[in-house]
C-alpha cells in the first residue's frame, strides 16, 4: 500500500497499475520500459500538463470533432492506465475503438478488449480476424489493423505509438494524434498533433475539450492555425526553463 501522503504517490500508483496490468496480461513486459521511458520525461516536464500541451489539446479535441470517422487505438498501457477515459473519449467524440498492439496476441487482444467492456465499451475493433486489413510498408503483425478502423479512419488518435507505425499512418494521409511524453520520439516528431503529456491527465482533459468544443464555429480555425513544430518547440523550451529555474535554485540554496 502506497501512502496518499507520499510525495510520489500518483506516480507510484500510475506504476502500480501498469505492473498489475502485465500480471493480469493487459501489459506486455515491453510495456514497462515504455512507462519507465515516460516517467522520466514526466520527471523533467514536473507533472503537469504545460501550456504547449493544452494548445495540442484543443486541436486534438478539434480535430476528433471535424473527423468523418475518427478512430482510438488503445494498447495495453493505455488500457492499464486510462480505460475509462478511453470509453469516455469514444462517446463524447463519438469514435471508434480499436485494440492495436505492438506485441500481438489474440488472448492480451480479447483482455484488453474485455477490460475496455467492462468499462462501459460498445464494439471493440482489432480483435482477431476483425484485424484484416494492412498497414503498407509495415511488417509482420504491425501492419494488421481493423478494416472498418484504423484502415478507413481519416483521423486516428494514438495515445503511446511507435514511430514507424505513426509515419505510415502520416503516410496513408491520417491526421495522426499522438500522445507521447518524449517530446523527442519519433512518434512525437512524426505525428500531426502530438500532446506531450501523461495519457492519464491528457485523456480526462480531452474529454472536457471535446464536450466544451462540440458544435463551436471556431473548431476548423483552431486546426488550421495549430502548428505542431512550433508547439514541439515550445515544451523543449518550457522543458529547458524550468530545469534553468531548478539550477539556479541550486545554486542560490544548495538544495532543491
Ligand atoms: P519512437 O519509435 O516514437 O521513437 P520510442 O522507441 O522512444 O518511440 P516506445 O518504447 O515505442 O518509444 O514507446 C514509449 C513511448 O511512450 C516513450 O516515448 C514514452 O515517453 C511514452 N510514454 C510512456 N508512458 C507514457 C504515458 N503514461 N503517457 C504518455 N507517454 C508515455
Amino acid at each position: 500500500m502506497i501512502p496518499p501522503t507520499h510525495p510520489r504517490y500518483r506516480s507510484l500508483l500510475e506504476r502500480e497499475k501498469v505492473v498489475e496490468g502485465v500480471g493480469e496480461g493487459v501489459v506486455a513486459m515491453q510495456g514497462l520500459i515504455a512507462h519507465g521511458r515516460g516517467e522520466c520525461f514526466d520527471y523533467l516536464i514536473g507533472e503537469v500538463t504545460a501550456p504547449p500541451a493544452l494548445r495540442a489539446i484543443e486541436a486534438a479535441a478539434a480535430a476528433l470533432l471535424l473527423a468523418k470517422w475518427p478512430v482510438i487505438s488503445v494498447n495495453g498501457n493505455v488500457a492499464a492506465l486510462t480505460p475509462g477515459e478511453v470509453v469516455q473519449l469514444a462517446r463524447a467524440v463519438p469514435a471508434r475503438i480499436e485494440v492495436n498492439l505492438f506485441y500481438r496476441s489474440r488472448e492480451r487482444e480479447e483482455k484488453i478488449a474485455h477490460l475496455l467492456k467492462k468499462h462501459g465499451a460498445g464494439e471493440v475493433l482489432g480483435v482477431g480476424e476483425d484485424a484484416g486489413c494492412t498497414i503498407p510498408e509495415l511488417h509482420s503483425e504491425r501492419r494488421r489493423v481493423s478494416c472498418e478502423g484504423i484502415y478507413k479512419a481519416d483521423v486516428v488518435l494514438v495515445p503511446l505509438e511507435d514511430g514507424d507505425r505513426t509515419e505510415a499512418l502520416r503516410k496513408m494521409g491520417k491526421t495522426v494524434i499522438a500522445i507521447d511524453l518524449n517530446p523527442l520520439s519519433r512518434t512525437a516528431q512524426s505525428a500531426s498533433i502530438t500532446i506531450v503529456d501523461n495519457v492519464t491527465r491528457a485523456m480526462p482533459k480531452l474529454v472536457e475539450y471535446v464536450n466544451a468544443l462540440r458544435g463551436k464555429p471556431q473548431l476548423a480555425e483552431v486546426l488550421r492555425t495549430y502548428d505542431n513544430r512550433r508547439v514541439l518547440a515550445d515544451v523543449l523550451e518550457y522543458i529547458n526553463a524550468r530545469l534553468g529555474e531548478l539550477a539556479n535554485s541550486l545554486r542560490g540554496t544548495g538544495r532543491l
